[in-house]
């Protein structure tokens, strides 16, 4: 039979450089050992989990099934945890992902709980985090364990994966510590060196495995901890591209005795967790959804949607420290020509519905659509001629 590859994964082990810890595990991939890190405040050395190995598992699962490279794991890993990636998670992705193989798990069990109380979010300052952090701080019974206590904020791939990405993360790092200490919540920022294994791959179609894996090596501190979903819950579905879609099984299916992850947001649409954000403070002086810049730049696909939808709830004018809301104001038509053209895209068609229910589109703005149309058609043909008179020339050299 066909030896079939093999990641061996060590025992996980702490070391400590200046005011750092850093949980560490030594991986054997193609024969070639190399050691894999979290790095965390010296403070939460305590909460860090050695005695079992869910956290360095997660994070190569998504590379592992990809690769169709089984898993050994010298350690033992907790077996409620392994019984549901075992026999639920790896079947139903590889039966449903073109991608995604059967691989199998082969390690040691144990059956340690922890007594954590723990309760975390991740901490980004978009509309997602935003909307999950507010539902749960403080609107809670003390006893209920659902109020959140603690931020999170890992390096878990979302700024890059390049040495570039670390100055990204480290500005949007301090940005997130001003931000908690608004929220009066501590902040957990973790980095890792995983996102070194996953260069060639596409960050959204492996992100949920890699972030969630690092509340796994915390335990100690944390019983539950609540993951903002950006989809509607009536859009499951299997994508390969974005796990995201698949969040409710993921959840389940990456929980343990000790530590529950929960999925939040689901429930609601898009202007639905606008609508019940803007009720408060904070998004006012802290709301960051931009994908181009640190601050919102107002002209990115993201803040015109969120810009939007304030918009549509009469609620922009509020958001003037965050937004440039005099560039919105004047530049009005454009961005409800972005929505007609867009009406298709991820919350757009919502959006959209609500331009209409409004009477906000009017004629000018669908005959610019049709004059855009036309222009970028005109270009279209026009690079197609240079492209192919490019082509002819160099095929007669
Ligand atoms: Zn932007």
């Amino acid at each position: 039979m066909e030896n079939k590859p093999r990641i061996i994964f060590g025992k996980p082990y702490l070391s400590f450089e200046d005011e750092y810890v850093f949980l560490n595990c030594d991986v054997s991939i193609n024969n070639e050992i190399k050691t894999f890190w979290f790095k965390y405040d010296k403070k939460f050395e305590k909460y860090l989990v050695t005695e079992s190995n869910e956290a360095f598992v997660l994070s190569f699962l998504p590379y592992c099934m990809k690769k169709n490279v089984d898993i050994k794991c010298e350690h033992p890993v907790n077996e409620v945890f392994k019984n549901q990636i075992e026999e639920y998670l790896i079947p139903t992705l590889a039966r449903n992902i073109k991608s995604y193989n059967k691989i199998e798990i082969q390690s040691p069990i144990n059956n340690i709980t922890y007594a954590g109380k723990g309760v975390a979010v991740g901490i980004s300052c978009g509309v997602d985090s935003t909307y999950t952090i507010l539902k749960n701080d403080k609107t809670h019974s003390k006893d209920s364990g659902l109020n959140i206590n603690y931020v999170t904020f890992f390096n878990a791939g979302s700024s890059g994966s390049s040495e570039k990405s670390y100055d990204l993360y480290n500005k949007r790092l301090e940005e997130v510590k001003k931000a908690a200490e608004f929220l009066g919540l501590e902040l957990i920022a973790v980095d890792t060196n995983i996102n070194s294994i996953y260069v060639d791959f596409d960050y959204e179609s492996v992100h949920s495995y890699r972030t969630l894996s690092i509340p796994l090596t915390l335990q100690k501190l944390f019983s539950r901890y609540y993951y903002s979903s950006s989809f509607v819950f009536e859009d499951f579905k299997f994508d390969d591209k974005d796990p995201t879609y698949h969040d409710l099984l993921t959840m389940i299916c990456v929980s343990t005795p000790s530590l529950t992850f929960m999925v939040v947001g689901g429930e609601v649409t898009r202007i639905e967790k606008v609508k019940f954000i803007s009720q408060f403070d904070f998004p006012k002086h802290f709301l960051n959804v931009c994908v181009r810049k640190e601050t919102n730049c107002s002209k990115c696909f993201k803040c015109i949607r969120t810009m939007l939808d304030l918009y549509l709830i009469g609620k922009l004018d509020e958001f003037n420290a965050v937004f440039d809301v005099d560039h919105f104001h004047s530049h009005f038509d454009e961005y409800v020509v972005y929505a007609i053209e867009h009406r298709q895209d991820i919350d757009m068609p919502e959006i959209y519905e609500h331009l209409c229910a409004r009477k906000a589109i009017k004629h000018k703005h669908r005959r610019a659509v049709r004059v855009n149309r036309l222009k970028r058609m005109i270009l279209g043909t026009f690079i197609g001629s240079i492209y192919k008179k490019l082509k002819h020339q160099e095929g007669k050299k």
